[in-house]
């Protein structure tokens, strides 16, 4: 059975510089997307009583509440779900955090990326720090306490001194949660064709991500999963079904899911997924040795790793015997650690976890 669901608002007003992700500013469409949408929903969900629902984009704050309330309106939820909508700082008011709480929106996702505003300018995007202090507090005084900012460290002129600022202000901030992203330039980004001066290189970057490590679990912040920070209790429901290889629903463009051991994902532009609002795009069964590697692959994410007895049961094989190799290889090496459950990355495992995950497929 389903119970997760994420929804894509593929809607930003500009477009930041390092951005690849699927959104448009083409605002006007709005109102023929949420029709698409809708239709989308109310063919493929089969009215599970949901766990988490997520609203992720783009900027889903590019909507007016009552917008998103007749999204969240089309599920039917369990008593403690996780409902999170991800918001850009620089429109955000007193009374649409209240509209957001009002209609059962209990976790907040902001995009911060820095508190340093020359740099923010850099990259284009349209808040600056003080946006995003106010959203917090604002957030705060209208109930909200499950909030997340969301930070890129590599960015053009950042440095480690400076990075290292911008969480000790998020941590002073009283933020529960915090997710880092590592920056990369990929195809389709203004940078790709116009590469910034004064990039970190990728042995800065790695000093970044370990100093965040020590500041962040230095200030009460579990370190829970290789991107992601949270004060106890407060990890993304939503994101931990992703890592424990269960099933979601995706929506809207763009949007993956994995239902009934099928991945699929919708079409990205919005004149075919008008007309085919019920239509996936790609559908892949997925097979026992994918699912398998998968499992591997996005268990090592969460830094609790690996629980071999789970795999052993789920898959029927013999975990340690059958991929006894790559093990004895990267525990001496002390990339891969061992635990009570079975096996975890270690901090400079994660740095090269690409490689060493390439190994187990
Ligand atoms: S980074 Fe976020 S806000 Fe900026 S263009 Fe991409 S999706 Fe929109």
């Amino acid at each position: 059975m389903v119970k997760n669901a994420y929804v894509h608002i593929p809607f930003c007003k500009s477009k930041c510089k390092y951005c690849s992700f699927v959104s448009y500013p083409q605002l006007e469409l709005t109102k023929q997307y949420l029709e698409a949408l809708q239709e989308e929903i109310k063919y493929f969900y089969k009215n599970e009583p949901l766990k988490t629902l997520y609203i992720g984009g783009g900027t889903p704050s590019v909507l007016e509440v009552s917008e998103l309330a007749d999204i969240i309106e089309n599920f039917r939820f369990d008593k403690a779900a996780e409902i999170t909508v991800e918001l850009n700082p620089e429109t955000l008011t007193k009374d649409y955090f209240k509209g957001l709480k009002s209609i059962g929106v209990n976790r907040i996702s902001l995009g911060c990326q820095t508190f340093d505003d020359e740099i923010l300018k850099s990259i284009g995007r349209r808040h600056n720090s003080e946006q995003v202090k106010n959203s917090v507090e604002l957030a705060f005084s209208a109930g909200f306490e499950n909030i997340n900012l969301d930070f890129i460290y590599g960015l053009p002129s950042q440095t480690i001194e400076g990075f290292a600022e911008d969480l000790k202000t998020a941590a002073y901030l009283d933020v529960k949660h915090i997710s880092l992203y590592g920056l990369k330039i990929e195809d389709g980004c203004f940078f790709y064709k116009n590469p910034p001066e004064k990039l970190p290189d990728s042995d800065t970057q790695a000093d970044m991500y370990l100093k965040a490590i020590e500041i962040l679990t230095g200030k009460g912040f579990e370190h829970y999963e290789v991107s992601n920070f949270a004060k106890p209790g407060f990890e993304s429901r939503h994101n931990l079904n992703y890592w424990d290889n269960n099933s979601y629903y995706g929506f809207g463009i763009a949007a993956h899911g994995y239902v009934d051991g099928v991945r699929y994902s919708n079409y990205q532009d919005f004149d075919t997924y008008f007309k085919f609002p019920h239509v996936h795009f790609l559908t892949h069964r997925v097979t026992l040795k994918e699912q398998l590697e998968e499992e591997i692959f996005l268990g090592f994410r969460e830094c609790k790793g690996i629980n071999v007895q789970k795999i052993n049961e789920k898959f029927s094989i013999d975990f340690e015997k059958k991929y006894s190799q790559i093990l004895a290889k990267y525990t001496a090496s002390n990339h891969i650690q061992k635990t009570p459950q079975g096996y975890k990355l270690s901090d400079e495992g994660i740095l090269v976890s690409n490689v060493i995950l390439a190994d187990f497929l």
